[in-house]
């Protein structure tokens, strides 16, 4: 670890009556806008290696989307959907009796979900007074390069000698779409309605859209799902898409892909969304509430980038070189404000990246090892190149597979849907890319992560022990099935 220097400041403005912190000086080694998932890491790592560090959120509650509005209270969600779930359709074949009909209260669910939003947003508070990290609320904007107006109740000024970009994102829309929050709403609503819908109609078939549609699902709401391309997830591996697809279409779910909707339109409590099939006809659906997930935009309003000299390209995100760093040299941006996946552990990666670049280090980051996970049940889970990426760049490879319903593991638990398919290089055998769906693969993906990590073929993953009996031991059949077409259980 480098040394930091101590920067000697001129000017000590005002002092932030709005914060939750004692603050004595308002001029920092780093500012970080933004407390998501990238911002108040990148300052926790800031912070660790000596820097006198601010956080800026102009929200009232730290932690970003993910804490806020995404990854957290979704999974919340999900958890309490899926219990209920279980609870109807699983426990007599447990032989588990409920005395009564059983029932979802809603506004306890949602409740529930808030507290845990509370809880986790609390623990970030904690983290910033543990690191000594300066809390400021308000919006933060350029005055220049070095200079950053924070407009809470009142307006104040810091000076920062490096500034970390992570406003983050917000949810996107199609230009005739109006998201009236109502019954035409984002990811945004979905988390806190207050009914559950009849039909939950969701225009999009990406990992969002998913996983709120199987919570309304749950619930008992009817789901149709909507989405332009030939096929839901369509930036995983295919093999997972039409795996996830059968399984939806199992529980019911109308699943319309290769559809492109051009209107959504409310009329009264009703919301009719027209949309043309593959075959250029329209189709008309008609619901009670349209989710409304074709993706997000990344967020820089109110930033007064232009003012410190900072660019953005022409998809809106803040552009950075191969170090994070934007067209001002002392400014630097992560997270969903920039290119690449919108995931809240790659932001995580990029705020420690770029602390440590500014401390003089020479951390590096693998994006092709950052994995990505849908939290639906069965989870599905990717890391590295899918067959079709493999296939574009002409990588001679070889595939193992093995289905999640020859484990012991799965049919004890009933989770039977699903594979894990391993693709290594065919002359090397190092792992190129794991692809899976089953039961608890967003948390299998981190032993390919590590195999891959490792540059480890696929013999060394089949040749290690796997503990018996879990959902893991797919991984080392798909491994043998890879080396060797060996498979032992199947
Ligand atoms: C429903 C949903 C579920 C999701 N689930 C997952 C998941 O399971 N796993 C996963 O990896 N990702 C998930 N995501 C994506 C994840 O939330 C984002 O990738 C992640 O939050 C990005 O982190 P970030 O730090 O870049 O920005 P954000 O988390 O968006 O945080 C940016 C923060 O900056 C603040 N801000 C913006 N401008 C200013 C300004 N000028 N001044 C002060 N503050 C400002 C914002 O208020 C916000 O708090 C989900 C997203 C959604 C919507």
């Amino acid at each position: 670890m480098l040394p930091v220097k101590t920067f000697v400041f001129l000017v000590t403005i005002h002092k932030n009556q709005n914060s939750k912190y004692n603050i004595d000086m308002n001029s920092y080694d780093v500012a970080v806008i933004g407390s998501g998932p990238g911002g108040y890491v990148a300052a926790i790592r800031c912070a660790q290696l000596g820097m006198k560090t601010a956080i800026i959120e102009k929200y009232s509650t730290l932690g970003g989307t993910c804490l806020n509005v995404g990854c957290i209270p979704s999974k919340a969600l999900l958890d309490s959907s899926h219990h209920f779930e279980d609870a109807v359709k699983h426990f007599d074949t447990h032989g588990i009796e409920l005395p009564g009909d059983v029932k979802v209260n809603l506004e306890k669910m949602i409740a529930r979900k808030q507290a845990v939003v509370d809880q986790t947003t609390g623990g970030i508070d904690f983290l910033m007074k543990k690191n000594n990290i300066d809390v400021y609320q308000g919006l933060g904007s350029f005055k220049d390069a070095r200079h950053i107006n924070i407009a809470g109740e009142e307006t104040i000024e810091i000076e920062a000698k490096h500034t970390i970009i992570a406003t983050g994102s917000k949810p996107s829309s199609l230009p005739f779409i109006n998201i009236d929050k109502e019954r035409i709403i984002t990811s945004t609503e979905a988390l806190k309605l207050k009914e559950i819908p009849k039909h939950l109609v969701v225009i999009g078939g990406g990992v969002i859209g998913l996983e709120l549609g199987q919570v309304y699902r749950r619930l008992g709401a009817e789901v149709t799902v909507v989405e332009y391309m030939d096929r839901i997830i369509p930036t995983m591996d295919a093999g997972l898409s039409k795996e996830l697809n059968k399984v939806f279409k199992k529980a019911k779910f109308k699943m319309n892909v290769s559809h492109k909707v051009k209107s959504v339109e409310r009329v009264g409590d009703e919301v009719i969304i027209k949309a043309d099939n593959k075959k250029g006809e329209e189709v008309e659906i008609k619901g009670d509430y349209c989710l409304v997930s074709v993706g997000r935009r990344p967020y820089t309003d109110g930033l007064n980038s232009e003012a410190a000299g900072v660019k953005l390209n022409d998809r809106g995100q803040v552009e950075v070189n191969d170090h994070l760093q934007t067209s001002a040299s002392n400014i630097y941006a992560i997270g969903d404000v920039i290119k690449g996946a919108m995931l809240a552990h790659k932001a995580e990666e990029e705020g420690v990246f770029v602390a440590e670049t500014i401390a003089g280090q020479k951390p590096h980051i693998d994006y092709n090892l950052i994995p990505g996970v849908v939290y639906t049940w069965p989870e599905v889970a990717s890391v590295g190149k899918s067959e079709e990426q493999l296939k574009e760049a002409g990588v001679a490879y070889k595939s193992g597979s093995f289905p999640m319903r020859a484990l012991g593991r799965s049919r004890a638990s009933m989770d039977i849907d699903g594979f894990v398919k391993i693709l290594a290089d065919k002359t090397t055998d190092e792992i190129l890319g794991v692809h899976m769906i089953g039961a608890r693969a967003a948390d299998m993906i981190a032993e390919a992560v590590v195999a891959m990590e490792f540059r480890a073929s696929a013999e060394d993953v089949s040749r290690m022990s796997h503990a018996h009996p879990t959902y893991t031991e797919a991984i080392k059949e798909a491994a043998l099935a890879a080396t060797e077409d060996r498979a032992l259980h199947i």
